[in-house]
């Protein structure tokens, strides 16, 4: 009998050592398989596939090995860097008749990218966003809201299949650390092949309970979305999880999808829908009008001159020109964005939402943060007095309740 214990451990270790290869391979097999088909029309070679694919796999296999080991699953836990902040307040740069003070929600934030991958991979999506912790970091973000007297933000956290773990691993940190500033919603790679599929999804809201409050940004005018209607079999599975688990969904929907909108909104009377974009404007009033469920923010076409979507093509690209144009023209665009939004939103004044859309690096720097700041709280000091706490963060408060309560 004595005998038969060490064989039985000998042969469990076996196992586990095969099964470890033959896990691997298959990984890596996966992997490659997946790699071809999302960089397909790329025409990226087989030598840049292959290093691509070992990337994943290395990153992928160290994510499951610390999870089979029971160590810490988190790739970045722990190491949030400590950024110093000068929270003086600017100084404001041009003069407005009245200036809103309060507090702020922004309920349009797409957080720097929480995992790594090679930007051949994620060319489809069209996004170059920075690494979180390498090239912006949580500390500044926290800084900059502190600096801009803005209480939280929605904050958009992609979270592409072949790397939840990683993308996730760093969220419980950044809210140990700064508890409530940063509210997560569950964003989809817009990259096909990366794209979470409903069970997925669902997977990873139940194995981090309550930690995401919103589902999005789907932007269906862009990578893998573009082309897809909103009540596409495979987005309604979405709005039902988002319905099981609470979720606020954010889309921006595409050109001539008004249809598709209201059938979504019609069928899901318990989710509630923040859509953004200018794609929606022509009747973007009449739906926030008819469907209780309907919420709306402008964010970054308050930085813009709407009739030319100049300044809104350089806050997707360079900073010293954005810059630069937004200070040449930032009574005009106060202006515009007053004479088109006020009417609408002191129409339906608990719909509307403040929000900035920042996402690339220099969007979180201090002298960009301090323009955009500048406009919004001038834009919100022209609205009716009922109007502005709602627009500027109340109404924000108000769906985030109603993700606790439901
Ligand atoms: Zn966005």
């Amino acid at each position: 009998m004595k005998k038969i214990i060490p064989i039985i451990i000998v042969s469990v270790i076996l196992v586990l050592i095969v099964g470890y290869f033959v896990f691997d391979y298959s990984v890596k097999k996966i992997t490659e398989r997946e790699v071809k088909r999302i960089t397909q029309t790329d025409r990226v070679t087989q030598g840049e596939i292959d290093r691509i694919a070992d990337d994943i796999v290395k990153q992928r296999t160290e994510e499951i090995t610390r999870q089979i080991l029971g160590g810490e699953s988190e790739t970045g836990a722990g190491k949030l860097k400590e950024v110093e902040c000068d929270k003086t307040p600017t100084q404001r740069q041009f003069s407005s008749d009245s200036y809103y003070t309060g507090p702020l929600i922004d309920a349009h934030l797409h957080m720097p990218f929480t995992f790594e991958v090679p930007k051949a991979i994620y060319a489809e999506a069209d996004w170059d966003a920075p690494i979180l912790e390498k090239e912006v970091f949580a500390g500044d973000i926290i800084c900059a809201f502190d600096k801009e007297k803005i209480s939280s933000a929605f904050g958009f956290y992609v979270v592409p299949n072949l790397l939840k773990g990683q993308a996730v691993g760093i969220l419980p940190e950044i809210e140990r650390q700064h508890k409530g500033r940063i509210i997560p919603f569950l964003m989809p790679a817009h990259v096909s092949g990366l794209d979470l599929k409903p069970n997925e999804a669902e997977e990873v809201l139940n194995s981090n309970k309550g930690m995401f409050k919103g589902f999005g940004e789907i932007a269906f005018y862009k990578g893998s979305f573009k082309g897809i209607r909103p009540d596409d079999p495979s987005l309604l599975e979405i709005y039902k999880i988002a319905g099981r688990h609470n979720l606020i969904v954010m889309i921006h929907p595409d050109n001539n999808q008004k249809q598709a909108i209201e059938k979504i909104l019609k069928e899901n009377p318990n989710v509630k829908f923040l859509f953004h974009g200018e794609n929606m404007w022509p009747w973007v009033d009449e739906i926030i009008g008819a469907y209780p469920n309907a919420y709306y923010s402008i964010d970054a076409n308050l930085f813009d001159l709407p009739n030319e979507h100049t300044i809104a093509n350089i806050y997707d690209s360079e900073k010293e020109e954005f810059v630069s144009e937004f200070k040449g023209s930032f009574g005009r665009i106060l202006q515009v964005n007053i004479e088109i939004w006020k009417p609408r939103i002191e129409k339906h004044p608990d719909k509307y939402l403040w929000g900035t859309d920042r996402g690339y690096g220099w969007h979180f720097d201090a002298d960009v943060g301090a323009l955009l700041e500048e406009i919004s709280r001038s834009f919100i000091g022209q609205l009716n007095p009922e109007a502005q706490e709602k627009f500027a963060y109340k109404n924000a408060e108000m769906l985030l309740e109603s993700t606790r309560n439901q």
